[in-house]
């Protein structure tokens, strides 16, 4: 393991050294069964032991209510843009609600990202109505604007509200109740956290649904989780309410079906099942803390030189996650990756879309990772302010 580098990408991204070397224990003969993971039908005893426990674990964790599914899709981020509005559109309250009304329901979107806004384009996409509650700040994605300003739907003739915790593009990261204190307790609130769960407690109780991807705090690439309120799966007896909704996406049948109602993503479950081991061992409270720490050790270097390190984004909403700033040239951007890569501290490149540098710090990530990093960012500043 020594000549692991500090890995700094925005995900898939670093996991705990710990949890894959017990991978690599038990990679050829899993626990004495003579098969690995990789290898063992997902029907079997053993692989009914592995995903039950990480669904358990996961709900100790994050504490998620007796009233909420939990379940492990395919699919990605991406699949739950789709998803969260068919399911909904689905969903007995919903199409009560919109018949009541007597035209489509629409569904708010608050833009604070690229990521949100992809998830309103794809409900576009699919023919659905949306409200946008907020584009950014004057549509710059920097902050959240104030909530007074926010142009939220009638309850009465809204689906859901919709927005991501953490903009993993734009360095943004929301808090929660800024979103669920400015909504209508009767219309649902669906959060894509899939760079930030798991990174922080959250009141799992104000939400109707929360996806995420596992590629950034809880495992490897491969599974998305979707925590869903019960009510929100019931639905009407009429067939016509599946039509558009195809299973892979459907909530309902991958609860029904224990998340495996054909071939789950069996060695990705497994290897998030340590991970969220290893975070109850932690204590979520001490990762959140350590979220903070890690976070600060880096911001501090841009605070004490913000002519040279310009962060973009309103420190309010500053993400602990992904620490977005520019150089003052893109000549400066590509040398300090580059020279950052001959130090083994990698992907430090900004997302594809903005440029400038984005440095993930992820729970895996040590505090010794982000004084490193840290350290690195003040003498590439000693030498070339
Ligand atoms: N939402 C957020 C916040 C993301 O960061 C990403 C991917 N980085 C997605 C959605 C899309 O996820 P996927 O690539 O798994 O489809």
């Amino acid at each position: 393991s020594n000549d692991r580098v500090l890995n700094f990408s925005a995900g898939p991204s670093t996991l705990p050294l710990s949890v894959l070397e017990e991978v690599q224990r038990d990679l050829i003969n899993y626990k004495g069964t003579g098969v690995s993971v990789l290898e063992m039908s997902h029907r079997s005893k053993p692989y009914d032991a592995i995903i039950r426990d990480a669904e358990a674990t996961l709900r100790r964790v994050l504490n998620v209510p007796s009233n909420y599914a939990v379940v492990f899709l395919q699919g990605g981020g991406t699949g739950e843009f789709a998803a969260s509005y068919l399911n909904l559109f689905a969903s007995k309250s919903v199409r009560a609600k919109q018949a009541k009304l007597g035209r489509a329901l629409s569904c708010d979107y608050v833009v604070t990202g690229s990521w949100s806004k992809a998830g309103m384009k794809e409900v576009q996409r699919l023919g659905g109505h949306v409200n946008t509650v907020i584009d950014g700040v004057d549509g710059k994605y920097v902050g959240v604007l104030p909530v007074s300003q926010w142009k939220l739907g009638k309850p009465e003739e809204t689906a859901f509200v919709y927005y991501c915790d953490n903009e993993t593009v734009n360095g943004v990261e929301c808090r929660p109740e800024t979103v669920v204190d400015a909504v209508d307790p009767s219309v649902p609130v669906i959060c894509d956290m899939s760079s930030n769960m798991m990174s922080r407690p959250i009141d799992i109780k104000r939400f109707g649904a929360i996806v995420a991807g596992a590629q950034k705090n809880m495992g490897p690439a491969g599974v998305t989780i979707a925590i869903v309120r019960d009510d929100l799966l019931e639905r009407d007896d009429d067939p016509a309410v599946l039509h558009n909704l195809p299973s892979v996406l459907d909530w309902q049948y991958y609860n029904k079906g224990g998340s495996m109602p054909h071939t789950p993503p069996c060695f990705t479950i497994y290897v998030c099942g340590l991970v969220f081991k290893w975070v109850e061992k932690l204590g979520l409270d001490k990762v959140e803390q350590l979220r903070e720490e890690r976070a600060k050790i880096v911001y501090d270097v841009i605070d004490s030189h913000p002519e040279f390190f310009k962060g973009p984004v309103n420190k309010q909403y500053r993400s602990c996650m992904n620490l977005v700033f520019n150089l003052p040239t893109k000549e400066l951007e590509a040398q300090f990756v580059a020279e950052a890569a001959q130090q083994n501290m990698i992907q430090l490149k900004g997302h594809r879309s903005v440029g400038g540098i984005r440095v993930s710090l992820y729970n895996a990530m040590t505090i010794e990772g982000a004084q490193a990093v840290a350290q690195f960012m003040q003498s590439f500043y000693d030498q070339h302010r």
